[in-house]
């Protein structure tokens, strides 16, 4: 079945499940009209899955309409931000209407969990290439920025660390026990964004960032923009079961360290605000690990759970590393 572009449009982006009292006029105008609150910074943030490079072909299009909006959720949390808006840049092959409608299920769910609102977009045909746009609220200087972190912070991350990269080394052949694949695909494919966790660290976290492209690599990001650097003690880097058996077996800590698309957060804690922060872990569902701590000296290092100590640390992914 072959749609027209506004056909389109109209039938899987513009009758969104949780409408918004501050969309004014969504999808359907040359400019969505959005009322944000008056005493509230907007926060924006945008990514694309381009495929071939984030997603192999014939990827499920209901985790491809998950995954671009989780991503930027991410971000989101990773701020302190409320997620309010949303945008979407498509381009498309074609209007393969069971591909859009998958799309558009697994986009809408996760959007309908946020309360977020889908307001207007671009469709274009090419490569399939999928752009989202979010925008959310925080309160004036209450963001979780990068820049924040003060020697003697703790290092904590949420989840656990390396499942998403343990997914992708499966799917290009690697072998583990059966019972682990289902979480590991799941951790890949539909990527939880830590919101309440990010709202709740406000006023405790000292700085944030999302893990899209490793511990290792997001957490020099940290060090770099506060001026400082870390240890970090990789006995502590919270493993699922997949993962702590791969690097029982491997010795590898690559996975946990380095690999990406987890979308945990990883946050800085001045001490006075360990106690607060750990009791988190309960509201929010979700298990935070201390993983390391912020210090005055440049740079990265590890404390291997053996006791020795290391700086080379694997970086994680960069689109122009190798160019
Ligand atoms: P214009 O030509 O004025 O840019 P378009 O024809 O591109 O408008 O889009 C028509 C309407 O549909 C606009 O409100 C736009 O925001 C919305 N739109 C287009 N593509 C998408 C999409 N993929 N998702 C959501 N809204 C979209
Ligand atoms: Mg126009």
């Amino acid at each position: 079945m072959s749609l027209s572009e506004f056909e389109l449009i109209s039938r899987y982006f513009s009758q969104p499940r949780s409408p918004r009292a501050d969309v004014i006029l969504g999808v359907g105008d040359d400019c969505a009209l959005l009322q944000p609150p008056a005493d509230r910074q907007l926060a924006i943030s945008m990514d694309t899955l381009v495929e071939g490079r984030h997603f192999s072909p014939g990827a499920d299009a209901h985790d491809l309409g998950h995954k671009c909006l989780a991503a930027n959720l991410s971000d989101l949390a990773a701020m302190g931000a409320e997620p309010a808006w949303l945008t979407l840049a498509l381009t498309l092959p074609g209007a393969d209407a069971d591909w859009l409608g998958g799309f558009a299920a697994g986009f809408e769910a996760l959007a309908t969990e946020h309360a977020v609102q889908l307001v207007g977009g671009d469709t274009t045909r090419g490569p399939l290439s999928i752009t989202v746009q979010a925008h959310g609220f925080v309160e004036p200087g209450q963001a979780l920025r990068r820049d924040g972190a003060r020697p003697g912070d703790l290092i904590y991350v949420s989840g656990t660390l390396g499942d998403a990269g343990l997914a992708l080394r499966v799917a290009q052949g690697l072998s583990v026990a059966a019972e682990h694949l289902p979480f590991l695909r799941g951790r890949l494919h539909r990527p939880t964004p830590r919101v309440a966790l990010g709202r709740a660290l406000r006023g405790l976290a000292s700085a944030a960032i999302d893990l899209s492209d490793g511990l290792g690599s997001d957490l020099r990001h940290i060090c770099e923009a506060s001026a400082t650097g870390a240890t970090l003690y990789l006995q502590n880097l919270p493993r699922s079961a997949g993962v702590a058996a791969y690097v029982d077996e491997t010795g590898d800590w690559t996975l946990p360290l380095a690999a990406g698309d987890d979308y945990e957060l990883c946050f800085t804690v001045p001490p006075e605000h360990q106690v607060a922060v750990e009791a988190l872990a309960t509201t929010v569902s979700c298990p935070l690990t201390w993983v390391g701590m912020i210090e005055k000296g440049a740079g990265l290092r590890a404390v291997l759970p053996d006791g020795r100590h290391t700086d080379e640390i694997p970086n994680g992914y960069d689109h122009f590393a190798n160019d």
